[in-house]
């Protein structure tokens, strides 16, 4: 329970100082690399670049629920990269057979690409997730707790902008006198935040685990991508501070340059002058939506990738694993007890206390199976619409549908459909919290009504059954609008933001 209240955030300033704050902020954010590409077409070699939508202030958040999603973050790798190792339950619950992929296409390519791959052989057993658990504030009158909006296994974005804006945070708090306004706004109430580092230490550990001199990273990218300088900073880190060189490949560009060795499956990449670098991991910044895979050449390349012998940053159980599906499943009776209770089978020292998979539970909302018993799960999901979202086995954002627009869709999809969608309860924020948003380009900040999610960031490298090292790796604010259900920085939604905590 916290007894702050959020309806006094921000504290009162004037026009001349929220103009002082805008001024601070973009200009900090254009000089550290807080930064997007523009819009639009952009030469091959960039020449200009934008700042990110930020917040003008941070966002209060209790400090025991911060510490606690830090808590959860451990356990949340361990059971992620316990359910990608297990085969039958990933064939169960995402399988073309009996799972979501009889009905959802992606899932199901995926799924049918990697039983192949499996029954011929993978060589490598190691897998590397770098995840991201995503969390909202729940309000019911005066309590508050912390809830799980989704878990990400691929593609987890923004570690080094949010730490860029943590920064930005901290130099307006030393460099203006704004922030006396609220007696909250020190420096010692801003949390550390490393993602940067922390995450790369991740990549680090699988390039090290792969062990061969000379080998790089493969970061794979989507054409066009704006987001770049994101991806950059983990680029710059891994060579300065690692040594460790990095490629960055498309799809497209992967389909002629990605060569696999027939006798030891060593994934080499040509370079431009024609001499080929041997891959240690493979980092996805794409390959999340069915968008990165317009013909069946780019599944082709995902899948050689697949089968070669170096690291995956997801592999495609991995990525399976982070499906919205499997999401709803773990909410089922005994289904938790089953990656986190078996002695058995992961040994007496690595599994958890009935106390923490109270923890764990206390953090989801509820969800169940459009399919559940027959009409029971439509009929539940128009009863509560008001209540509810519904997703599909998708990520990235605009893919949900909600509250009033439920029974008009319900009426639109098949019954084949059902068994691709989950419905989910709806979390409450606190209501009544503001903040000034800033958005490059449209002139004065934006006052208004937000909702901020949490994210934590965590890495695991595993396989053979063992989770061999895992870490909590920062975290990320993303604010947007209140009004806008959505929640992705780069489509325009929302703003980075970072944290104040309050007791
Ligand atoms: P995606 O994979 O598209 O990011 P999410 O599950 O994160 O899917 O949903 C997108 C956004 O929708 C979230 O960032 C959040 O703003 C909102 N959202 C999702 N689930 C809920 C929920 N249960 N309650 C309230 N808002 C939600
Ligand atoms: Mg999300």
């Amino acid at each position: 329970m916290s007894a702050f209240d959020f309806t006094q955030w921000p504290p009162l300033i004037s026009d001349k100082d929220r103009e002082i704050l805008q001024f601070r902020a973009t200009s900090y954010a254009l000089a550290h690399g807080l930064l997007y590409l523009p819009p639009g077409a952009q030469p091959s070699a960039p020449t200009s670049a934008i700042h990110a939508p930020i917040s003008l202030f941070p966002t209060p958040f209790p400090r025991d629920l911060f510490k606690q999603a830090q808590k959860l973050q451990s356990i949340y790798n361990i059971l992620y990269s316990r359910i990608a190792m297990d085969t039958e339950f990933l064939d169960q619950t995402m399988g073309t057979e009996v799972g979501v992929g009889q009905v959802d296409e992606f899932t199901g390519k995926l799924w049918s690409g990697w039983l192949d791959l499996r029954e011929k052989g993978l060589v490598q057993p190691l897998h590397l997730g770098l995840f991201r658990s995503d969390y909202l504030l729940h309000q019911r009158d005066s309590d508050l707790s912390l809830k799980q909006v989704e878990f990400n296994t691929i593609s987890s974005s923004f570690g080094a902008l949010s730490q860029k804006t943590a920064e930005m945070h901290r130099s307006l708090e030393t460099s203006t006198n704004v922030y006396h306004a609220s007696a909250n706004l020190t420096a010692s109430k801003f949390p550390s935040n490393h993602s940067t580092s922390d995450l790369v230490k991740g990549l680090a550990a699988a390039h090290l685990a792969y062990n061969v001199d000379g080998s790089r990273i493969l970061f794979v990218v989507q054409a066009g991508e704006r987001n770049v300088f994101d991806q950059l900073w983990l680029e710059y880190e891994l060579l300065e501070k690692h040594s460790i060189h990095v490629v960055r490949r498309t799809f497209d560009e992967l389909a002629h340059q990605a060569n696999i060795s027939h006798t030891d499956s060593v994934l080499r990449i040509e370079l431009p002058d024609q001499s080929a670098v041997e891959i240690s991991t493979v980092y996805y910044r794409s390959g999340y939506t069915p968008d990165d895979f317009p013909t069946n050449t780019q599944y082709e390349t995902r899948f050689n990738l697949e089968r070669s012998k170096a690291i995956k940053c997801p592999t495609i159980p991995l990525q399976l694993a982070g499906g919205k599906k499997v999401q709803q499943v773990l909410t089922e009776p005994g289904v938790l007890e089953r990656f986190l209770c078996d002695e058995a089978k992961y040994g007496p020292q690595r599994v958890f206390s009935v106390q923490t998979l109270a923890e764990i539970r206390e953090s989801w909302m509820e969800m169940w199976a459009l399919d559940l018993n027959g009409e029971f799960g439509v009929r539940q999901a128009r009863k509560r619409a008001s209540d509810l979202v519904l997703k599909p086995q998708r990520e990235g954002g605009g893919n949900n549908v909600y509250k009033e627009a439920i029974p008009g869709f319900l009426d639109s999809l098949s019954v084949r459909e059902r068994p691709a969608w989950i419905a989910m309860e709806l979390i409450s924020p606190p209501v009544g919290l503001k903040n000034y948003l800033v958005r490059a380009g449209s002139g004065a900040s934006v006052e208004t009504e937000v909702v901020s999610e949490l994210g934590i960031f965590g890495w695991s490298l595993f396989g053979g059954g063992k989770v061999i090292s895992e870490r909590e790796a920062g975290w990320l604010v993303r604010t947007k609008g209140k009004d806008s259900n959505e929640g992705g920085v780069a489509t325009g939604f929302s703003v980075l933001d970072s944290l104040v905590l309050v007791d």
